[in-house]
């Protein structure tokens, strides 16, 4: 359970707010003078059942138990929480303590980023940049292109970067852990990168987390890249996502190359959803990053590279996405790099002619061999069955044990037997993932409200919709978290500054909305039903609560102003929920049509 569920969950608002106002109880409800405005009657109530709060007099205003905290003593969510959970006796991890590691990440970043720019200004303003620089124009990249992926050249000087970063302030241990400094063997430090073309690698959230370099001439190693460190990780980074992921997602599928240059080329020629692994294989983490962007994958592999090894842990990946991965072969031994410089339209047409990898793997296996012989025969089928036995897909398995029959020329029949002696240790696998599922689901009852977290969840995974009015507003939104979020959401450009600006005791829920799988299609579509539904959702729960009140006003003898106050709020809410209505139907027949 999240720590914010934990304490809401613990948390009586009834007892909290019993401690700034006096409460008397009315029906289902308590009712007070309102403790954040001046009055002599009282129109300020808490609902125990939806552990939530309203004020009809002048504040006009509710929430949840985080948002009466907030407002009374004038905090932020995120030190409500801590001094909810204090109340309630929860212990708050300390990585959700403010600032715990933020700040040694964080000047991390600013370090990268000030490298970055020490390397870009060097390749673009100085003498010595003029080899590398000439490199890239050889290359036909353009100025945009070379600003756009920030290229830079380092200097060949042991110390020209650690001496121009020491001035700005930053300390040599700081300079070591990014891995932009070293300690020499014989004591000492000095610069990692010196006389090579710089590339950054970014974050899908547009941080430097490290950097590739490559030599301008024969010496070795060609490349060299950032060590591991508190912010990079080689196995889970993707060189170009930052600029890649708005593509990928649109146009539902990512391209996979190998290296720098490939990704700065096929950009540049408009092929936006393209990215570059940081090694020869796709790593499991780096599925894990697309995976929120598209299903599908293709891998542009150069064909000596693509080993049998590698092959077959794509083929896993099929399984992992639920998805078809298919592979670009690429002609003669060339890069994608080569073939789109010479000519877009060949690489277009590689990408069209792409091939499902199981597909491509009967290819590979069978080249190699003679299925006119018992033997070769008995080969491929120890190869190609169980990449089959894996497959969850049974209309596809059912295609390729009929591929492989007709290829080896024996009986679908006797395949479907051996098939039958491989699959017992898939079922077993298989069997694990919704287990695990239903586990997490019952944990969470009732505390969260899934329509705000999916209509969340879209904002945050959709950047396009930051453009569409649909009339949200923070207060649809019960839960402060949720609130604080959006609230956020409206003020941030990306979702680095977003998570900048939200305390960190907020980032797991925020992570977890981030990560959270979402329908790939009719995106505009489900975000306004989406907002027609929390607004339907806040007008009849505030009428309700207005209604009530009205009869005790009535049953209690309240003032013809107040009466009268609270029918002109209600015949408001009438008039709004109208409109939602309208819209619904509107809506329904629209897809009736
Ligand atoms: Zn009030």
């Amino acid at each position: 359970m999240s720590i914010i569920d934990e304490v809401k969950q613990r948390t009586d608002i009834i007892e909290v707010v019993s401690q700034y106002a006096t409460l008397k109880k009315a029906g289902r409800t308590f009712r007070a003078l309102c403790p954040f405005h001046s009055e002599k009657h009282p129109s300020f109530f808490v609902y125990p059942e939806q552990q939530s709060w309203h004020c009809f007099g002048a504040c006009n205003t509710g929430g949840d138990v985080f948002s009466f905290i907030m407002k009374k003593e004038s905090i932020d969510f995120g030190d409500a929480l801590r001094l909810l959970a204090q109340k309630a006796g929860v212990t708050i991890p300390s990585r959700f303590e403010p600032e715990a590691g933020k700040d040694e990440k964080e000047r991390l970043y600013q370090v990268n980023q000030a490298s970055s720019q020490y390397f870009h200004n060097l390749l673009l303003n100085s003498p010595v940049g003029e080899r590398a620089k000439g490199y890239f124009a050889s290359r036909g990249l353009s100025q945009k292109t070379i600003a756009d992926f920030q290229l830079g050249f380092s200097l060949n000087n042991w110390d020209a970067l650690k001496q121009y970063l020491m001035e700005r302030g930053y300390t040599e241990s700081e300079l070591l852990t990014t891995g932009l400094v070293i300690e020499a063997e014989a004591g000492g430090t000095h610069d990692r990168f010196r006389n090579r073309l710089m590339f950054p690698i970014f974050d899908i959230r547009g941080r430097i987390v490290g950097f590739g370099a490559r030599v301008l001439d024969d010496s070795l190693p060609k490349y060299l890249n950032s060590p591991q460190t508190l912010i990079f990780d080689k196995s889970s980074c993707l060189y170009g996502i930052n600029l890649a992921a708005a593509a990928i997602r649109q146009q539902n599928l990512v391209v996979i190359v190998e290296g720098y240059m490939d990704v700065i080329t096929a950009h540049q020629n408009g092929f936006n959803n393209v990215v570059a692994s940081m090694g020869t294989s796709v790593t499991e983490k780096q599925v894990g990053t697309l995976k929120r962007l598209t299903k599908n994958m293709a891998l542009a592999l150069d064909a000596d590279a693509a080993g049998e090894e590698a092959m077959l842990r794509a083929i896993g990946y099929e399984n992992t996405l639920d998805a078809e991965v298919k592979v670009i072969i690429l002609p003669g031994g060339k890069d994608p790099d080569d073939v789109i410089r010479e000519d877009a339209k060949i690489w277009q047409n590689l990408l069209e002619e792409a091939l499902p990898i199981v597909d491509y793997t009967f290819n590979m296996v069978t080249a190699e061999l003679d299925l006119n012989t018992a033997r070769d025969k008995s080969l491929a089928v120890d190869k190609l069955l169980p990449i089959i036995a894996e497959m969850k897909d049974t209309v596809r398995q059912a295609h390729y044990l009929q591929k492989l029959a007709r290829l080896v020329k024996v009986s679908q029949r006797s395949l479907e037997a051996a098939l039958g002696r491989i699959k017992p240790s898939q079922g077993k696998r298989q069997a694990k993932e919704p287990s695990q599922e239903r586990v997490t689901q019952a944990l969470h009852p009732l505390l969260s409200s899934p329509v705000e977290e999916y209509c969340l969840a879209l904002l945050l995974q959709y950047p396009e919709l930051k453009g569409r009015d649909e009339g949200l507003l923070s207060e649809y939104f019960e839960n402060s978290e949720n609130r604080e979020i959006f609230t956020a959401w409206q003020q941030a450009n990306d979702l680095s500054s977003l998570k900048d600006g939200l305390d960190s005791a907020i980032w797991e829920h925020l992570d977890s909305l981030i990560t959270r799988s979402l329908p790939a299609n009719q995106i505009e579509q489900k975000y306004a039903n989406c907002v027609l539904r929390l607004r339907e959702k806040f007008l009849r729960s505030l009428e309700v609560k207005r209604a009530g009140v009205l009869a005790l006003e009535a049953e209690s003898g309240g003032t013809a102003a107040e009466l009268a106050k609270l029918e002109e709020q209600g015949i408001e809410v009438s008039v709004q929920l109208g409109e939602v209505f309208t819209q619904k139907s509107r809506g329904s027949q629209e897809r009736r049509r």
